[in-house]
């Protein structure tokens, strides 16, 4: 049996590859891709703009509470509004990435975010699209009875050198040790944080990409799919 809609769960640290097959997915499947990292981002760079004590919860809780986060998914990637104003580039800075971490160890914080989340896939699931949805927490709250999940791994040096490259296509000036820096001290961040900390789920299928093109890891989830029946053999 055929379910009616798919829901795919991404899970995994910086530069896994999560965006990259999440799109790829999304294409394939014609679902609603849906980067969760990016509403986080949006959180810090409105905290940074307002300048208000990013450690105080309460605080940064009220500028969540005020702004406007909006995504639009394009063939170019995705494109990330704050309050009606494009910041697709801005929210990917060096300054920003480091004080993402920060906002989103509040657990008030983390509460609304997976709401907003679980909103945005309940209702793409009513009117029949599949979704693909990718960060640290999709599989452990988000959508924890996800169809599917999907933990990406890679060697550290590989991500190091993908989230360079992906830096670069967006005009940020930064150097692989910068960018080593970055990912070693989030990926902590985001594992030992007490309020849902990166972690692979017992059920959860992990691909390490460090060897994989595109279409070796997108291949492997569809066969996943194929084995537990959710999309047709063949
Ligand atoms: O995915 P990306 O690297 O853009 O996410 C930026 C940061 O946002 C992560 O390092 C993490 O701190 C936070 N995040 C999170 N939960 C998610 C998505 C992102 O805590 N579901």
């Amino acid at each position: 049996m055929n379910k009616k809609t798919i829901s795919i769960a991404i899970d995994g640290p910086v530069g896994a590859g999560k965006g990259t097959l999440a799109i790829a997915l999304a294409k394939k499947l014609n679902a609603l891709y849906v980067y969760t990292g990016a509403m986080y981002r949006e959180l810090a760079l409105a905290c940074l703009r307002e300048k208000i004590d990013i450690n105080n919860e309460e605080e940064v809780l009220k500028i969540l509470n005020k702004i406007y986060i909006e995504l639009k998914n394009t063939d170019y990637g995705v494109r990330a509004f704050l309050d009606g104003k494009e910041v697709s580039d801005e929210i990917f800075k060096p300054h920003v990435s480091k004080m993402v971490p920060i906002v989103a160890a509040f657990p008030k914080v983390r509460r609304e975010m997976v709401l907003r989340q679980q909103k945005t896939a309940k209702d793409a699931m009513r009117k029949g699209k599949n979704v693909v949805m990718e960060g640290r927490d999709i599989a452990t709250d988000v959508l924890h009875d996800a169809d599917i999940k999907i933990y990406l791994t890679a060697d550290t040096g590989v991500r190091t050198q993908r989230r360079l490259k992906q830096l670069e296509e967006r005009g940020i000036k930064t150097s692989f040790n910068e960018v080593l820096k970055d990912i070693e001290e989030r990926d902590r961040q985001d594992k030992e944080r007490s309020a849902s900390p990166l972690r692979i789920v017992e059920d959860a299928v992990v691909i390490d990409t460090t060897n994989d093109t595109v279409g070796q890891t997108v291949d492997k989830v569809i066969e996943k799919l194929k084995e537990k029946n959710l999309i047709l053999k063949g």
